[in-house]
């Protein structure tokens, strides 16, 4: 009997999850090691944050999903994997203050982002001065100083609100823009637009950039690139915005920035929602003897390598897709594998910048949800294969793969909006579309309407029906 133990239940590991349970849960042994015990469908915090959803209509309990699927469930924090051949297990803080061991011969880490918002001082909801929608608790005090900020411009007060990244090297600006974006539409049906000023400040090289050096697309004959599709959203919504801007500091009053041109600067703020920059999430490796070894495991920013290339400078990885990771295994450790934000990316989609001060101000690849979930299909699949017939078929690339991203604009289902925009592949690759994008220019497609609101929480129906893997789950896409 293999023993298969994947360690987080976020779009990769709770996908990958539902895979196993599903081809081995009944004569092996499946096990989901989690911090919490709810899902969390992230997508729809951001109407969480401007208080048009209730925080729990985005959860719900692992256990009855699992106890279905034939997978066990350890509720409770990874803090270390012992990989030596022959003595391979995770060691788990339980909730309730014990320490259980969970063995092994197949291993997903699919943990996500570690929130770094030590990373920039005074960031963060915690111990700084920002707001933040990248967990479920941030979120909900994100909505109440939003609401606060609401009554304050309901006495006639007018405030301003910076939204964007809190670190030259953050990525994640999909989710800023659509909180900016739902903020400006709750501000309008509000009737309160005019008594706040709205920017977004990011370490993008251009705005539409989102971590993927932005997209172009033919409409009607003509080139239509995701800057001026997303600048004529803010143009149109009196958003002002400040790319090639790397958050350096942050107080009560001001936020402190260098640009791309060496210039230091600060910008006074009322309310600011700043995504921090996204490390490994820590964990100890440990070796038979007792001996260190995450070099094997980790790199220094603590994600799990691969089997990407490693090292490459920006233009030689923009010319290799190949050097992007297939299969999602560990080199060193092949029964290791790692799928989402976990694992380690070869290196950054938009192309990087320092400036003049040696400061690099670049924007990290975005591992989207969907990517995520694919990436957790395909790991699954390969693990199933291995234990079934001892080789994996299953590979794809981030080079290989499209991803569809829908961008709240206002979620009534009335006169909301959503942009809709298909990447094909998600990294360029240049040699197969040999143009300036090195995408498919006639896949990959952008549009705004109020049909994307529909679409948007249709998502959110189907996807949460897909992971509590209700009748049919398998055939709805990740
Ligand atoms: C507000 C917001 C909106 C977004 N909207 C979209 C969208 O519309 N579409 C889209 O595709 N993507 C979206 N994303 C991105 C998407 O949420 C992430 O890409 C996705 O969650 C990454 O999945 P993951 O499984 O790698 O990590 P996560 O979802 O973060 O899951 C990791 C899990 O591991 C657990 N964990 C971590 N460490 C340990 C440990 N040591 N032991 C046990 N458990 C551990 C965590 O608790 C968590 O449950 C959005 C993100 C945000 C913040």
């Amino acid at each position: 009997m293999a023993k298969i133990v994947v360690i987080g239940a976020g779009f990769a590991g709770h996908t990958a999850a539902l895979y196993l349970g599903n081809k081995l849960g009944k004569d092996h042994s499946v096990t989901v090691i989690n911090k919490f015990d709810s899902f969390a469908y992230i997508p729809s915090w951001i109407w969480v944050g401007v208080g048009h959803m209730k925080p729990e209509k985005t959860t719900f309990k692992l256990k009855p999903v699992y106890d279905r699927m034939n997978i066990k469930f350890v509720l409770g924090s990874a803090a270390e994997v012992h990989p030596d051949q022959g003595d391979q297990f995770v060691v788990v803080n339980t909730d309730d203050g014990t320490t259980v061991r969970v063995e092994y011969d197949y291993l997903l880490v699919a943990t996500g982002p570690k929130l770094n918002f030590d990373g920039t001082p005074g960031l963060g909801p915690e111990k700084g001065f920002t707001s933040s929608v990248c967990s479920l608790p941030h979120v909900i005090q994100t909505r109440d100083r939003y609401l606060e900020m609401v009554e304050r411009m309901k006495k006639g007060e007018r405030v301003k609100m910076v939204m964007g990244t809190g670190h030259p090297g953050a990525t994640c600006q999909g989710a800023a823009f659509e909180y900016i974006v739902n903020v400006h539409k709750d501000l309008v049906k509000k009737g309160l637009r005019d008594k706040a000023e709205l920017l977004w400040l990011s370490n993008e090289r251009a705005v539409g950039d989102f971590g993927v050096r932005g997209i172009s697309v033919q409409q009607r004959g003509k080139t239509l690139s995701s800057e001026d599709f997303i600048s004529a959203v803010f143009k149109d919504h009196g958003i002002k915005w400040q790319v090639q801007t790397g958050v350096t500091r942050v107080d009560e009053k001001k936020i402190y920035w260098e640009n791309y041109a060496g210039e230091r600067g600060e910008t006074g703020y009322d309310f600011a929602m700043l995504i921090p920059q996204f490390l490994g999430q820590p964990m100890k490796y440990v070796g038979k003897d007792g001996q260190d070894v995450s070099e094997k495991v980790v790199n220094k920013a603590g994600f799990v390598l691969v089997d990407g290339i490693y090292g490459l400078s920006y233009d030689v990885l923009e010319r290799n897709p190949d050097a992007w990771p297939s299969q999602y295994q560990n080199p060193n450790y092949p029964n290791i594998f790692a799928a989402g934000i976990a694992f380690a990316p070869p290196g950054p989609i938009s192309r990087p910048f320092t400036n003049p001060n040696r400061l690099a101000i670049s924007a990290a690849p975005p591992r989207t949800g969907m990517v995520s979930g694919i990436i957790g299909r395909i790991v699954a699949l390969n693990i199933v294969d291995l234990v079934k017939r001892g080789r994996m078929t299953h590979a794809e690339r981030m080079s290989e793969m499209v991803a569809a991203c829908i961008a709240s604009m206002g979620d009534s289902l009335r006169d909301g909006n959503a942009a809709v925009m298909v990447i094909y592949p998600v990294v360029p690759d240049m040699k197969r579309f040999p143009n300036e994008e090195g995408r498919d220019m006639f896949v990959s497609h952008m549009e705004m309407g109020v049909s994307g609101a529909w679409m948007k929480r249709m998502l959110h129906e189907t996807f949460i029906w897909k992971l509590r893997a209700l009748p049919g789950w398998k055939i709805i896409p990740e």
